[in-house]
């Protein structure tokens, strides 16, 4: 592992290219956004992939040089093939990072990573969302108030199908009524996952400030840890045992 935080911002990248209002609030895609404000921070390079590159744009080399996986999808998690998915499993198993964007609870690496259906309650109504955090002195927190709110966003309510997480950040709460396990953490294997739901592709959501913090926190949370990698299977003893 290197001192620097090597991120792949990875998107589908097909609604901004099919819908002037989505272009309208992420001209060069949702991916160059949130490269643009997670490549300033300190210590942080990144990259960006997409679906119609080759391999997804997630080569060995692109995957050998990425600390932190950062995933959008919506329209085309079918799109993604198997021997990419078998790939970003093993790669989060290893200890690479994982952030889950906004609709990619549903993306092929989330539920295969989770296990479990991975559905939600949704609707669009630009309704008020108030993200409230659960763990103050959570690093994903960090530099936030006791909640912030999104103006106008999509909701997402549960129940929300996953395994309970590992920490639970952040729970929303909408205008219509409903409440999400908005931001959720995971361990699988050596790798940490973040899932963090407010970013539906309508919204310029991933232009507000505690948004941009929250996933610049999770970047760094999610980077991994440097230990050793795990060995598995028949051993001899460490010490020396009695014989007989
Ligand atoms: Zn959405």
């Amino acid at each position: 592992m290197s001192s620097t935080i090597r991120v792949t911002v990875w998107n589908e990248f097909r609604h901004e290219l099919s819908d002037p209002e989505v272009k309208a609030h992420y001209p060069d895609g949702i991916h160059e956004t949130v490269a643009g404000f997670l490549d300033p921070l300190p210590g942080v390079e990144t990259r960006t992939a997409t679906l119609d590159e080759p391999e997804h744009g997630l080569t060995e080399e692109v995957l050998d040089a990425t600390d932190v996986l950062v995933w959008w999808g919506h329209l085309a998690h079918d799109e993604v093939e198997d021997r990419i998915v078998d790939r970003l499993q093993q790669r989060v198993l290893e200890g690479m990072g994982l952030i889950c964007l906004h609709s990619a609870h549903l993306s092929r690496i989330f539920r295969r990573l989770m296990g479990t259906g991975c559905n939600l309650r949704w609707r669009e109504a630009d309704e008020r969302e108030r993200v409230w955090v659960m763990e103050p002195g959570h690093p994903i927190a960090e530099g936030l108030g006791e909640y912030f709110e999104v103006q106008e966003s999509e909701m997402y309510g549960e129940r929300f199908d996953i395994p309970s997480p590992d920490t639970l950040v952040f729970v929303s709460w909408y205008q219509g009524g409903e409440v999400f396990r908005s931001g959720c953490c995971f361990h699988r294997g050596k790798g940490k996952i973040f899932y963090f739901s407010p970013g539906h592709e309508t919204y310029g959501i991933y232009h507000q400030p505690e948004i941009q913090l929250v996933i610049g926190n999770a970047v760094r949370w999610a980077a991994p840890a440097g230990s050793a990698v795990p060995t598995f299977g028949n051993r001899v003893p460490l010490e020396e045992l009695p014989t007989g």
